[in-house]
């Protein structure tokens, strides 16, 4: 049995499961999108599932102030804030340039802007500091000023930020029963810090769906180990997985555009006004749409794409299209 925990709730309903028709007769499978773009606070996205027990963890703990690692243009970190208000915790970013800047508003426009609208407590480090070292050293001068802060785990994702995504897996089977009674062929999502991925390859285990995740950030082994060790803690031993992970639409790096990811963005907003983003999504999108074209995803095939948000990136990454 997969364990629960206390959690906060931040979702005030399920994401809708929404079929694809135009993208579906462009690529050949059936394809639905999960929207968990929409909903919550702080502009929602994959974050908030991931939050609901990590924060459950830090109300349990008696904490009052929400730390988190991030970038100018950190989904999790504008996620975090907006939640943090809505609970009325203090949320503080500590931040750094991960992503050199792409045009001239790069450090003040998207993320940016909603995370100042949201009057976070920016703690601004250099570029060649360590996230972990200077959120304890934030955490120990929040202490002595009687606060009590809560560091919350890189990308949210640990193992009580994966199981959101068992939620979300559970979600999608039961909202698949009007469509079939097995389950889609394959979930695709874009995976970073894993945990989304992690959690939907546990939802999904003993099941016929085959979990695609599409990396933009890690190119090498790491993200196998980090998927695998995170659906490892949530499931028994033994249980049969079924996911595949693909590092080819990384491109150079994380944050840095590909053009297969930007025509991908402009395909899904023309064909079915949905809007993707550069960073994650898009190129998501790109490694689903090269599947479909060399048939490793076919016509006849039910496809969900985990839509994880993401959109004020596409303002941040305005010159780019
Ligand atoms: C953080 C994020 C992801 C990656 O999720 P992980 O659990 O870190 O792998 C994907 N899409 C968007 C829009 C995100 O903000």
């Amino acid at each position: 049995m997969i364990k629960t925990f206390e959690k906060v709730k931040l979702l005030n309903r399920e994401t809708s499961l929404e079929f694809l028709p135009n993208l579906s007769r462009e690529l050949g499978p059936d394809i639905y999108v999960k929207r968990d773009d929409e909903g919550g606070r702080g502009g929602g996205g994959n974050k908030l599932r991931k939050y609901e027990r990590i924060i459950a963890d830090a109300i349990s703990k008696d904490c009052d102030t929400l730390i988190i690692a991030g970038h100018y243009q950190s989904n999790a970190a504008r996620a975090l804030i907006g939640v943090a208000r809505q609970l009325n915790l203090r949320p503080v970013v500590v931040c750094k340039e991960m992503v050199p800047e792409q045009n001239p508003s790069f450090n003040e426009n998207g993320n940016s802007l909603l995370m100042k609208l949201m009057a976070a407590d920016i703690v601004s480090i250099n570029k060649e500091d360590d996230f972990q070292t200077e959120m304890g050293k934030v955490a120990r001068r929040l202490e002595a000023e009687g606060r009590k802060p809560y560091i919350i785990p890189f990308g949210g994702s640990n193992t009580l930020g994966s199981m959101g995504y068992v939620d979300c897996a559970n979600e999608i089977q039961n909202q698949f029963e009007n469509i079939n009674n097995d389950g889609p062929d394959y979930v695709v999502t874009a995976l970073g810090s894993g945990g989304t991925m992690a959690g939907l390859v546990a939802g999904f285990s003993n099941t016929k769906t085959k979990v695609v995740g599409f990396s933009v950030l890690h190119k090498d082994d790491t993200v196998n180990k980090i998927v695998e060790g995170l659906a490892g803690e949530i499931l028994p031993k033994g249980s049969s997985l079924d996911y595949e992970i693909n590092t080819d639409f990384v491109g150079e790096g994380y944050g840095f555009p590909t053009d297969k990811g930007i025509e991908s963005i402009k395909l899904l907003a023309e064909l079915e006004g949905l809007f993707l983003c550069p960073v994650y999504t898009g190129k998501a999108m790109a490694g689903l749409i090269d599947f479909t074209r060399s048939n490793r995803i076919r016509k006849g095939d039910t496809v969900v794409f985990v839509h994880t948000g993401g959109m004020p990136l596409v303002h941040g990454y305005y010159n780019r299209f």
